[in-house]
């Protein structure tokens, strides 16, 4: 059967999306990118925020379009089905079938089901990346509490996948020829804590850096549980690279108290210190919140200043959303949406020179990229990322010329002689 599968949101919910495509490989079921060629089309969709729900409810409507054609079997999973599956199953009779996130082991049984068709199938993986890049997930679900993040009611309590499951799973990623290994979880360093009792993602790194990758990043380090121990294993691996994505939230303390966050901005300021004191040439990473309710001209001017202080080389920003179900919907003073897209502005403006100025850093340096495809076809240049773009469309990316022909997942030394704010620009050198 041709299936077709549509996956929105982060990467963490992109790793569904490969489980579910593992689940169905086995049996003979091919992917096609073009819906309109799908025997069965699958929305893995994403509830985070707002904009996010409504472009999830507009793929699926999209995608019941092709149901005049070919396709006979339209099937949603993901975060907005695990949060609001009553609802759709009444406002979208145009979807076949809901699945939640406990029964995405059951994928092929239900796509049967489904479409009364047998096959039985044995797991194997199947990437929904490029080949030469993965993720790993090493846990799942969330236990902080931030009290304007729907991800705890969405996908339960924090849980660690289990040490040698996390090494099986990579060995396996391995084999097939992943080069890049990215470690995920909603909450990264938290790693083990549940399931022992103590911080393993050390551990990990030590075992995962015995394994042929050449280069292993973590995403989501929450800024109070990047450890010594975790920082000093890191600094000591060839293969983990110093790429530091901390998710500070804000800059002013009552904001982050309101947020239920641990740690405040003297924390975020002492991690980000210590980790420029062990690495010589750290990318940070981070992701904060504008319009919290009650934020006020004041806080807003904190988190200006903790932006001018950091200097974080990426800073991704939302404003806030309000979450049905979350501790901050019930807070007073919501901030009018006009005033947080002004302050999302201004941030956004003045993180774009920020991000400029620290790209600045690779001009006349030569950088290891790991090359992933022509940028176009009648194009001179190669697109390839460099160790501090992490794979997810956020950070940029190297373009770059060449004299020979390169191959896709094939490491590269460029040499950059332009830097823009994402990206930068340069040839190769041999
Ligand atoms: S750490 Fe906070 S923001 Fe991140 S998933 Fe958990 S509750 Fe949500």
């Amino acid at each position: 059967m041709k299936i077709g599968l549509v996956s929105l949101g982060c990467s963490k919910n992109l790793i569904d999306t490969q489980n579910a495509l593992s689940f169905l490989k086995a049996s003979g079921h091919v992917f096609v990118s073009d819906p309109r060629q799908a025997d069965a089309i699958i929305v893995n969709t994403c509830g985070f925020i707002e904009s996010a729900k409504q472009e999830s409810i507009n793929t699926i409507l999209e995608m019941a379009d092709y149901k005049a054609g070919r396709c006979k079997c339209l099937i949603a999973m993901g975060c907005l089905v695990q949060r609001y599956r009553k609802e759709l199953e009444e406002e979208l009779p145009e979807v076949d079938r809901f699945i939640s996130i406990d029964e995405y082991r059951n994928m092929e049984q239900i796509l049967n089901e489904t479409l009364h068709s047998e096959t039985i199938c044995q797991k194997e993986i199947m990437l929904a990346t490029e080949p030469y890049t993965a993720y790993l997930r090493i846990a799942d679900g969330c236990s902080n509490h931030c009290t304007f993040c729907a991800i705890p009611l969405i996908r339960g309590k924090y849980y660690s996948v289990p040490f040698e499951e996390v090494l099986e799973n990579a060995r396996q990623l391995e084999a097939i020829g992943v080069k890049e290994l990215n470690i995920i979880a909603q909450d990264s360093t938290m790693y083990g804590k549940d399931l022992y009792g103590r911080l393993r993602l050390h551990e990990l790194l030590i075992e995962l850096n015995k394994m042929d990758f050449h280069w292993i990043r973590v995403l989501y380090m929450y800024p109070d549980e990047i450890y010594d121990g975790l920082l000093d294993t890191m600094a000591s691996l060839e293969k983990v690279i110093p790429y530091f994505d901390i998710p500070s939230q804000h800059g002013s303390d009552r904001i982050l108290k309101l947020m239920n966050r641990r740690g405040r901005k003297q924390q975020i300021l002492t991690t980000v210190r210590q980790i420029r004191e062990k690495f010589a040439d750290p990318i940070l990473r981070t992701t904060v919140i504008v319009g919290f309710p009650s934020e006020s001209e004041e806080d807003f001017r904190e988190l200006m200043e903790l932006t001018e202080q950091i200097r974080w080389d990426r800073l991704g920003a939302f404003a806030y959303s309000r979450e049905e179900g979350t501790p901050a919907w019930r807070l007073p003073d919501q901030v009018d949406a006009e005033a947080a897209q002004k302050r999302l502005d201004e941030l956004m403006r003045r993180q774009a020179e920020i991000s400029l100025e620290n790209n600045q850093r690779y001009l006349g340096r030569t950088i290891e990229v790991l090359v992933e495809r022509k940028k176009s076809i009648n194009s001179p240049y190669y697109q390839g990322r460099g160790w501090m773009h992490a794979p997810d469309d956020i950070d940029g990316h190297v373009f770059f010329t060449s004299d020979r022909p390169l191959r896709a997942g094939e490491f590269v030394k460029v040499e950059i002689t332009k830097a823009e704010m994402y990206d930068l620009y340069g040839q190769l050198k041999d």
